[in-house]
């Protein structure tokens, strides 16, 4: 049986050292997520060391995530470090005096967030547990009132489901860890908080002015104004991320799944890798066993054949990632061959027009009952086309560069190997062998052609 979900692992204090992520790349890692909410500068730096190490450690191409923080916005501080109540019905304050809050108001020290609020707009603090709605506006101070009360503390961020906020989707902090991280050459950079496809092309221009190393770009999705341009937002990344913890606060969360099944059959369109990320097995932080229903959540994500599922603090400050590790592997593994032994259904290929070659390539495979399709990948874009296809095949991805070995650990299904000498001779049974197929027929996808031949 063989996985074709691939695993994205949050990589944090529980699992930097060589030793955990060592056995959790072993159980199943394909791509190392890197929080850059988290840790800064050469603390994940080493961490990118590392991976290139365990890497080549294993033979095995791992792809690196930067995760960059985004405009997270945050509150200032109170008078002590004690939790303060905001009760239901009550007034509060927000202003841009930096005197520490108390239970009637605090700063909110961006003075861009807090004058693009706009009355009758919501503000969700601390995850949603708390709701205030504007109900007065002047410069630099905003009135509300509570709409649902909690306990609030110093620096707990906040949400603006109804506010299109107007700054750079890189912050300070954005831009300085981004600068660092490029030195390091990442397969991926993932932006947080993407209101707009001009957030994304931010992104690039400010890679590509610094850079010529072909880094892709993912958009995590998790604003309302992103979902309303999901598919403009798709079309200028490279990939995306339906980041459900801050989704499930900006949008009512009941929605979540409904939009998350849209990005997906969208992004298969749009031939982009998608990540379903958050909470998956969340109670593993503490506990050994998964609960029931994340072993469904994981397995509903493949049976959607979403490209990768994703670990976060499960495996950043959980008792055991690596067990968090083999337990998602296990569980999509399960998935990915019932998916195989129930096979696809060609008709249910959503606008895919049935002249397009990566369409072909899928068909050619299933018709002539293949074993493998294998393709020599120049960039990662002919193989990711495959990839959305969905085969339920291996995709053998011979490379000759790491980075594009790298990139496709994210697609479902591909393999990718990264052998210069099995790409000069185009050796496709070679590499059909490498991962044990040596029997059966192989569709080879090389530059414009696609060709059958059966292994001898
Ligand atoms: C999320 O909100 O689901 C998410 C992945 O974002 P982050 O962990 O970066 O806050």
């Amino acid at each position: 049986m063989q996985k074709f979900t691939k695993i994205t692992s949050s990589i944090g204090p529980n699992s930097e050292s060589k030793e955990v992520l060592l056995k959790m790349i072993k159980k199943g890692v394909d791509v190392c997520r890197l929080n850059f909410s988290h840790d800064t500068g050469e603390a994940q730096g080493a961490k990118i060391d590392l991976i290139r190490e365990i890497s080549k450690e294993v033979g095995r191409p791992i792809a690196v995530l930067v995760d960059l923080q985004g405009p997270k916005h945050r509150i200032g501080n109170f008078e002590t470090e004690d939790h303060y109540p905001i009760k239901f019905g009550q007034k509060f304050v927000l202003d841009n005096d930096s005197t520490p809050g108390n239970s009637q108001r605090v700063q909110l020290p961006d003075t861009d967030v807090l004058n693009s609020l706009k009355v009758g707009e919501r503000i969700l603090l601390n995850d949603g547990k708390i709701e205030l709605k504007v109900e007065k506006v002047s410069e630099n101070h905003i009135e509300t009132i509570v709409i649902r009360g909690d306990e609030i503390w110093s620096r707990r961020g906040f949400n603006l489901p109804d506010t299109e906020v107007e700054t750079s989707v890189l912050t300070q902090k954005d831009r300085e860890d981004l600068e660092y991280a490029l030195t390091k050459n990442p397969d991926w950079v993932a932006i947080s908080f993407v209101q707009k496809p001009e957030d994304v092309e931010e992104v690039r221009d400010f890679i590509s002015a610094r850079t010529s190393h072909p880094v892709k770009v993912l958009a995590k999705i998790e604003r309302p104004n992103a979902i309303e341009k999901i598919t403009d937002i798709i079309s200028v990344s490279d990939g995306v991320m339906i980041a459900r913890g801050d989704m499930a606060v900006e949008i009512p969360f009941e929605q979540v799944p409904a939009i998350s099944r849209r990005i997906i059959r969208e992004c298969r369109k749009m031939n982009k890798p998608v990540i379903m990320a958050t909470q998956m097995l969340g109670s593993m932080v503490h506990s050994e066993f998964p609960l029931r229903a994340e072993i469904s959540d994981v397995a509903s994500a493949a049976y959607l054949r979403v490209d990768s599922t994703m670990t976060s603090e499960e495996t950043t400050i959980g008792n055991n990632p690596e067990k968090v590790v083999e337990t998602m592997a296990k569980i999509l593994t399960f998935a990915d061959q019932d998916a195989i032994d129930n096979p696809y259904d060609w008709s249910r290929v959503e606008n895919i027009p049935e002249n397009d070659w990566s369409r072909s390539v899928a068909s050619m495979a299933y018709l002539n009952k293949a074993s493998a399709i294998v393709v020599f990948a120049r960039d990662a874009v002919a193989t990711t086309q495959i990839s959305c296809r969905r085969p339920d095949i291996p995709i053998i991805a011979v490379c000759n560069e790491d980075v594009i070995a790298n990139q496709l650990c994210l697609s479902r299904g591909v393999f990718p190997i990264c052998d210069s000498k099995l790409f000069g001779q185009r050796d496709a049974f070679n590499a059909a062998r490498s991962f044990n197929i040596s029997r059966g027929k192989l569709v080879i996808v090389d530059e414009e052609k696609i060709s059958l031949r059966v292994l001898d």
